[in-house]
């Protein structure tokens, strides 16, 4: 007899939400972590529910970026010389993907995930109580240069076709909307649909007591001791020595994915964006009161409960490289003149890594040959918005019901 009729692996976004949609189809549902729930990237990502995210982020085609990213001192986009070698195939198909042909349909393809981020949250939001922790402002795409804000403007219109809403705001409009900027811009695009969440590893945990209050089982224990069993399922074993088994296992191990499904002869070319973040004490008569990405310069302003919380673009990297935090000292300094910002709360910035794929799209389906195990990992930027969606998606599929969108692009037999 299994114990469950589902292992979940891994308590991030992902895997809190895709062991609240099978519980919810009456599923009997173990969630498995090392950690407690929403303490990795999960915790420590931007924090925006990001419904305007339709197109996902291209590798750069243009001559003049690419020549300023191989020379390794741009704000927004860092790597680490010794990882080029591992990095080289996955960012060819990454380059690859990114040309207009072969971009269109994943463009596709994501916009109709990201069209379910707002619902499945707003779902979960509910019934776990926990609107609380959200703002409704939407967020500020800051502009320096009158020529990059009209080039976004006219790109953004583009997108209300998408359901995607926006309102354009010229310098003295930005100004009057957030007062704590100190330097006159040019203008932002408000991007009014998203939800902001002031502590994104405390909303994960309450998606999670959701779940256990509702019957779930919480197992704390290594995921790589994964085993099959002869007759079928599958089998893990906990901190306290203990194997559990169930029919079923879902891989949502966010960036370390491959490293549990690389035992089972499956390895798709997986590879991590690291970002970093850092709270400061926001001492300004004029309280810090939307997210902001200061665009030009590659960095997000986010009002988080702990403080202003400054993220940095990505950093290419092996997952296990020592930080090199060399992205946030860079901009701390320009985000300091754009608001006022007192002393960091931490001594030590936070770091992670967005689990990304060379076509941009998220894994979600059943392992190629490996009757019985689900995959739900590879999200990248939008992870946190994505994950109940995901969570829908992967327990429609598991259950053989008919699924939301259309979900051959996102199959984990794909090529890339
Ligand atoms: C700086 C930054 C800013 C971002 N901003 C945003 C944003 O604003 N909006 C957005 O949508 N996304 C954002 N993202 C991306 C988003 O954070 C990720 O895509 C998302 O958190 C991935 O969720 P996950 O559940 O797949 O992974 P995780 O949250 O990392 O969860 C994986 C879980 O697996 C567990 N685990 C790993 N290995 C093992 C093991 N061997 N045994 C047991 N447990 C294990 C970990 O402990 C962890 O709890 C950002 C990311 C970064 C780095």
């Amino acid at each position: 007899m299994m114990k469950h009729d589902v292992l979940v692996l891994g308590a991030g976004m992902v895997g809190v939400s895709c062991a609240l949609h099978l519980q919810q189809r009456g599923l009997d549902v173990a969630l498995l972590d090392r950690r407690n729930p929403g303490e990795e990237t999960s915790y420590g990502n931007a924090g925006i529910i990001q419904r305007e995210a339709v197109h996902p982020y291209r590798f750069p085609r243009e001559l003049s970026t690419l020549l300023s990213v191989a020379g390794n001192r741009r704000l927004d986009v860092r790597y680490h010389a010794r990882a080029v070698p591992a990095l080289l195939s996955p960012l060819l198909r990454y380059y690859r993907n990114s040309a207009d042909a072969a971009y269109q349909p994943i463009a596709a393809a994501y916009a109709s995930l990201i069209a379910l981020s707002l619902e499945t949250h707003e779902s979960l939001l509910a019934d776990a109580n926990a609107q609380h922790l959200l703002g409704k402002r939407g967020w500020l795409m800051l502009f320096r240069s009158d020529k990059r804000r009209d080039e976004a403007f006219a790109d953004a219109d583009k997108l209300t076709a998408l359901g995607v809403n926006h309102c354009k705001l010229d310098g003295a409009q930005l100004q009057a909307q957030e007062p704590a900027l100190r330097e006159r811009l040019s203008g932002a695009i408000h991007w009014t649909d998203p939800l902001t969440v002031r502590d994104p590893g405390d909303l994960v945990k309450a998606y999670a007591r959701l779940l256990f209050q509702r019957g779930a089982t919480e197992l704390r224990g290594d995921a790589t001791t994964l085993r099959p069993l002869p007759d079928g399922g599958w089998q893990v074993q906990t901190a306290s020595g203990e194997w559990v088994s169930a029919r079923q296992v879902v891989v949502a191990l966010g960036p370390w994915s491959t490293q549990l499904t690389g035992d089972f002869g499956f390895r798709p070319p997986l590879f991590v964006k690291r970002g970093y973040h850092q709270h400061f004490r926001d001492d300004s008569p004029h309280p810090l009161q939307h997210w902001m990405l200061d665009e030009e310069r590659g960095y997000l302003l986010a009002p988080m409960a702990r403080g202003v919380r400054i993220t940095t673009g990505a950093e290419l990297t092996h997952i296990d490289a020592p930080a090199t935090p060399t992205q946030l000292s860079a901009v701390e300094p320009v985000a300091r003149s754009l608001v006022s910002l007192g002393s960091a709360v931490e001594p030590q910035p936070w770091k992670g890594a967005r689990p990304c794929l060379p076509d941009m799209k998220p894994l979600i389906g059943a392992v190629p040959g490996k009757p019985g195990m689900w995959c739900a990992f590879g999200h990248g930027h939008q992870g946190f918005t994505l994950g109940p969606a995901t969570g829908m998606l992967l327990a429609q599929l598991m259950t053989g019901e008919r699924s939301a969108i259309e979900m051959a692009p996102f199959s984990p037999a794909r090529r890339f």
